[in-house]
């Protein structure tokens, strides 16, 4: 694996995007008035944030056109962190910096290297427990528990790629259900809710967080975020962003990385984290100083962070934001 050599210059014009879907129109609707220029990469043609740049349509293994890509950007990001290994470091061979960069993609699209990286850092979890075949999945409830769920080590999004397990009867035909690739086996959580925080991390690691964000899912998908979320100590806050502090350090992260949160018993336990904008972050665009789009682009253009305090709430100190569906 290829580590960004250097930060990326910080007279940087134009940002490279892998991804052109909804994440990737709203980087460019914040970095535009900041005078950046965009070109976008994807393996569709019609995907939404064309309009806003240049726009590669190709194939995310064609690294002969990643390349040439690469060569056009002085920085390039993503916006979704399935990213391919070889990908990124075609964009790095090419001599473009990327951020975030390939540790932070190497572990984050591991749900099994993500949760071990909770653990070595102090960061609560739930247990878990690495599965490879059908006879570790009964190994590996016993570790955690009933009910258990068990989700692809990769790939997953949205809910898809788990289940649930409530006897052991059923771990070797969730293990077969899930296609018998490598899992992992997790404590299910009866959660009191969940929360996200929202954190940038520069390349020369200035840091800044948005409050905890408070999020209803709906069928595996986020359909509703609270934010600042209500009843949360500022004890807690500090634990969350000082985890996500260590996280970023550890990967030494560049940009935006979102950590999802379960909150039981008064403590919070990391899902998982992402290490890109996020959807429970969209609430920023209209109610923080700075919103996640725009502090992204300033992180990963090497510019200095602007602040990232609410400006608006409701009357009961709330911000209500429902999260657009995509476009
Ligand atoms: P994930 O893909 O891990 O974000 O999971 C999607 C959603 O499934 C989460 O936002 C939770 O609502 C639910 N979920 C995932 N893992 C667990 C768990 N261990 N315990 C309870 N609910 C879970």
């Amino acid at each position: 694996m290829t580590e960004p050599a250097a930060a990326a210059p910080n007279n940087v014009r134009t940002v490279g995007v892998l991804g052109a879907g909804q994440l990737g129109r709203m980087l460019a609707l914040a970095g535009i008035p900041l005078g950046l220029e965009f070109i976008f990469y994807s393996d569709r043609p019609d995907d939404t944030a064309r309009t806003l740049g240049d726009h590669i349509h190709a194939e995310y293994t064609d690294l002969e056109a990643i390349a040439s890509f690469a060569r056009r950007c002085d920085v390039v990001t993503f916006e979704f962190e399935n990213v391919p290994a070889a990908t990124a470091e075609a964009v790095s061979a090419a001599g473009t910096p990327i951020a975030p960069g390939p540790r932070s993609l190497a572990i984050t699209q591991d749900r099994l290297l993500e949760k071990t990286t909770f653990h070595k850092l102090d960061v609560p979890t739930n247990a878990f427990h690495a599965v490879n075949n059908a006879a570790d999945a009964l190994a590996a409830i016993e570790a955690v528990g009933l009910p258990a769920v068990l989700k692809t080590r990769t790939l997953g999004y949205d809910g898809k790629g788990q289940g649930l397990v409530r006897t052991p009867a059923q771990a070797e035909r969730v293990f077969d259900e899930l296609g018998g690739v490598p899992l992992l086996a997790e404590a299910f959580v009866p959660f009191t809710r969940e929360l996200s925080t929202i954190s940038v991390r520069t390349w020369s690691g200035e840091v800044a967080h948005y409050p905890l964000t408070q999020n209803t899912h709906e069928a595996g998908i986020l359909a509703r975020s609270v934010a600042p979320a209500p009843n949360v100590s500022p004890d807690l806050t500090k634990q969350a962003q000082q985890a996500a502090e260590r996280v970023m350090t550890e990967l030494g992260h560049v940009g935006v990385l979102a950590i999802e949160w379960f909150e039981h018993e008064g403590r919070l336990l990391a899902n998982e984290c992402a290490p890109r904008v996020h959807n429970s972050g969209h609430w920023t665009q209209d109610a923080a100083a700075t919103c996640q789009f725009e502090n992204h682009c300033r992180a990963v253009c090497n510019w200095p962070l602007g602040p990232s305090h609410v400006i608006a709430l409701d009357e009961k100190r709330n911000l209500i934001c429902v999260t657009p569906g995509v476009i």
